[in-house]
């Protein structure tokens, strides 16, 4: 299929792509990558009067990667956290779940084109990306008629395909928190082939103490439940030494606190088993990682 007609406007600035958006008011969208958007028009699934392509806007395509963690602009493309910007390397050691999850988004081809605040801004419960901004705590920055506003990831996400954005706003970059000392992370799915959306995808955080006991245990999931959620493992492993930890308690643990829906690629029961296998292998990996930064 075709898309409904619709106008078409790339702004130069991002002050005009605000005032653009303002001007054509509710029907108006703005496109990045446009791996999930074009689909969507193709399909008839959405049909904006006006699509505000903000690819000529320059400075978007920043990536900053300082101590305090990882600032991915709204034109950095999935591919440039795997290697293709310069500071990705440097990225990945500040925060490593990006690239880690970044490695399952899609098909090499999405990948160029398709950008990280595009997926968080998309709000699609089977991207890995929101997941991400919730595990690390993350942020957007909004671009608003009015100045610039920070929105947490818990306040952004409202439901499926559904976040609080509203008007003419632009995420002009995601903000990821530098993993904390001590710790280490792993990201894990299943997908029916690869590169296809997750049945079931896991993301952890493992901290360690001084001492290398547990100190704190996160997972966040994907393609489990309509907006993504960070869960607490801690109680299940608190305070064992890293080597001896029952991390298929963890993941008994998460099965208990996970709700997933039933659709078409699987089933709740079956979600939920995959979350207890995902998390303890990924547990015990990461696990390993945060061991070793122990000095
Ligand atoms: P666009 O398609 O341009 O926009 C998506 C939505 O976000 C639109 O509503 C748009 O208005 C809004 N938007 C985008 N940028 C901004 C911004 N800066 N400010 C405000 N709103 C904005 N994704 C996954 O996570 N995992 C997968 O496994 C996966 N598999 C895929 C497989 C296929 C075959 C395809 C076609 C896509 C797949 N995707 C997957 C989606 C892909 O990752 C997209 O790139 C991503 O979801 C959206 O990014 P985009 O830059 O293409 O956004």
């Amino acid at each position: 299929m075709k898309p409904a007609p619709f106008r078409y406007a790339d702004p130069g600035t991002l002050e005009e792509a605000v005032a653009v958006l303002a001007d054509e008011g509710a029907g108006a969208k703005v496109l990045a990558g446009g791996q999930s958007l074009l689909p969507l028009l193709s399909m008839r699934l959405a049909a904006p009067t006006t699509l505000v392509d903000i690819n000529r806007v320059p400075g978007l395509d920043a990536l900053e990667v300082t101590g305090d963690g990882v600032r991915v602009g709204a034109l950095v493309r999935h591919n440039d956290l795997l290697g293709g910007h310069p500071d990705a390397m440097a990225a990945a050691r500040v925060q490593p779940l990006l690239a880690r999850a970044t490695a399952h988004v899609a098909h090499p081809a999405i990948r160029n084109r398709g950008t990280t605040v595009g997926s968080i801004a998309h709000a699609d419960p089977s991207g890995e990306m929101t997941s991400v901004l919730a595990l690390t705590d993350g942020s957007v920055t909004v671009a608003t008629p009015s100045g610039t506003r920070t929105v947490e990831w818990r306040d952004l996400f409202v439901g499926p395909l559904e976040t609080s954005l509203h008007g003419p706003e632009v995420v002009t970059a995601a903000f990821f928190p530098a993993l904390p000392e001590r710790s280490g992370t792993a990201f894990a799915e299943v997908a029916r082939r690869r590169g296809d959306y997750a049945v079931c995808g896991a993301g952890v955080v493992v901290s360690l103490d001084a001492d290398r006991r547990v100190a704190a245990v996160r997972a966040s999931y994907v393609s489990v439940g309509l907006t993504p959620e960070v869960h607490d493992l801690t109680e299940a492993v608190a305070g064992k030494p890293v080597d001896s930890a029952d991390w298929a308690a963890a993941g008994a643990l998460a099965r208990t606190l996970v709700d997933p829906d039933t659709d078409i690629h699987a089933s709740a029961d079956y979600r939920r088993l995959l979350v207890g296998v995902l998390t303890e292998r990924t547990l015990a990996s990461a696990a390993a990682e945060a061991a070793a930064r122990v000095t």
